[in-house]
Order: C-alpha cells, then sequence, then structure tokens
C-alpha cells in the first residue's frame, strides 16, 4: 500500500508519491478499470513479463471472476 506523506512533508516526498512507482517482473496485482462494459474496477493478477492472466475479483465485493480461457 502506498503510504501517503503528511501534508508538510517536502516537495521530494511528493514526487516520489505521486510519480515514481515500482516496476515489478512476473506476478503482480493491479486495478483495471471496465470503461466500456460494467464500470466496476477489478483486481487482475497478471504477471508482467508474459501477460498471462491468472485470475480477477470485483475490487469492492472481493468477488472471483471466471475468466473464459
Ligand atoms: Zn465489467
Amino acid at each position: 500500500m502506498l503510504e501517503r506523506p503528511a501534508p508538510g512533508a517536502g516537495s521530494e516526498a511528493w514526487i516520489d508519491y505521486v510519480y515514481l512507482r515500482d516496476n515489478p517482473r512476473g506476478a503482480y496485482e493491479e486495478y483495471w478499470h471496465h470503461t466500456s462494459g460494467c464500470r466496476r474496477w477489478l483486481v487482475v493478477s497478471r504477471d508482467t513479463a508474459t501477460h498471462e492472466i491468472s485470475g480477477s475479483r470485483d475490487a469492492a465485493l472481493g468477488t472471483v471472476i471466471e475468466v473464459a480461457r
């Protein structure tokens, strides 16, 4: 989870918070928004090297979403 800096934190801390992210290789969970469909947020488990998706769930409800293969 990303830790939000205190309001008085210096610009260096805010630049890190807003712009800098890890770029892991391998299994990763990320948020996807189904903009053109149901407009819900999903948590998708994806391998960043192969783009293989191993699972997904509704971000708010936590329910697992079946993926057709
Ligand atoms: Zn949807």
